[in-house]
């Protein structure tokens, strides 16, 4: 059998839940959208079911699936919904919408509801990409409440720089949210993973913590204790020996620059492994660091094993996890943890724990 496999550690998973809720207080939405940032939806919230407050998705499909699984806490729909039936499967499934725009208000203003609903109100406070500014906070909160449709309002904002310690904007954000909700009252959900790691004064009564669950620590520091979730591995199924000055792969971007010994590795992109990643990448080897040489291919990728002479087929190769950071990888290929892991397919999905 192909040896590219997804090991999640779901021990680790909750470990990391755990920290986020103590670092925050108060209650803690595990942010399961996008398959769990590729973990597994279904799996990763059974296995935080027993503790978890809420879990959050980005729309309504996302949930049903959930909710088909078994799992019956509140489900926040990040994006809200998209129009009057799935308002009304909404309520059937007693999910929680974001309502971040004027469409969405009407929508709940029309709908024919049997009970009430209990809705998150996205509040811009600066990232400007979805939410009510300034003073049609207060507006549509109060549409709202008037529709006779909804239950409780919960208030909500996204931070657009909370993983740059230094920099003003987050506290800009603070005082424009707390501005525009200075006379609402309800509950408060300010702080995703960056700001629950970094931002103290983000933390309100609900926290929405998702890459710093599956261990990529999203602040510069990377100091915060997180375990990896996953861990992308496969094995070498060739050894091929170099001349120097001989060519490797496609575009023959490798040049081999004294005699090498060169491991295939059933690994490539159509497995979710970036192929923007450049030769030096760095990968572990029976434990051991090496690196990627040569460009990535669909379905295999090739790694330096010149140093590594006991190295050979049937090695166990580590593209990510506990010896090889994501977070190191997504710097070298250009892009960042949470697209890595997204993007993982393919593969062999085993669970631990
Ligand atoms: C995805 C998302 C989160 C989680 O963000 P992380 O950076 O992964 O912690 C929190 N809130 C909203 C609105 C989101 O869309």
């Amino acid at each position: 059998m192909r040896p590219a496999t997804a090991l999640i550690d779901l021990q680790a998973l909750r470990h990391n839940y755990r920290l986020a809720r103590s670092r925050h207080g108060g209650r803690a939405l595990a942010v399961v959208k996008a398959n769990a940032y590729g973990h597994g939806a279904v799996r990763c919230a059974h296995a935080l079911a027993a503790e978890a407050d809420g879990f959050a998705v980005a729309f309504l499909d996302e949930a049903l699936e959930l909710r088909a699984a078994g799992i019956t806490q509140p489900i926040v729909l990040l994006e809200g919904v998209f129009d009057a039936a799935e308002l009304a499967q909404a309520e059937q499934y007693a999910l929680w919408p974001v309502v971040h725009h004027a469409a969405q208000v009407e929508m709940i203003e029309q709908a024919q509801l049997t009970r009430p609903l209990d809705v998150w109100l996205k509040v811009n406070s600066g990232m400007n990409r979805a939410g009510f500014v300034g003073d049609a906070v207060g507006a549509a909160w109060q549409r709202l409440r008037d529709s006779g449709k909804v239950g409780e309002i919960t208030l909500m904002t996204h931070f657009a720089r909370a993983d740059e310690p230094q920099v003003i904007a987050t506290a800009d954000q603070l005082a424009d949210f707390d501005a525009a909700t200075r006379d609402l009252p309800g509950p408060r959900s300010l702080a995703n993973s960056a700001a629950v790691l970094g931002w103290p004064d983000a933390h309100r009564d609900w926290a929405r913590p998702g890459i710093l669950l599956y261990g990529a620590d999203p602040m510069p520091d990377e100091g915060n204790g997180l375990q990896p979730v996953m861990t992308l591995e496969s094995a070498v199924i060739a050894v091929r020996e170099l001349a120097a000055g001989a060519p490797l792969g496609y575009g023959a971007r490798f040049m081999a620059q004294r005699p090498s010994r060169i491991g295939l590795v059933a690994m490539g992109y159509a497995d979710g492994y970036p192929r923007s990643a450049p030769d030096g990448t760095p990968v572990a080897v029976d434990g051991r660091p090496s690196r990627l040489v040569g460009r990535v291919s669909m379905d295999m990728l090739t790694v330096d094993l010149t140093d590594l002479p006991e190295a050979g087929i049937g090695s166990r190769v580590e593209l990510w996890g506990r010896q090889v950071p994501v977070n190191r990888v997504a710097a070298a290929a250009g892009t960042i943890a949470y697209e890595l892991l997204c993007n993982v397919k393919r593969v062999k999905v085993d669970y631990l724990g």
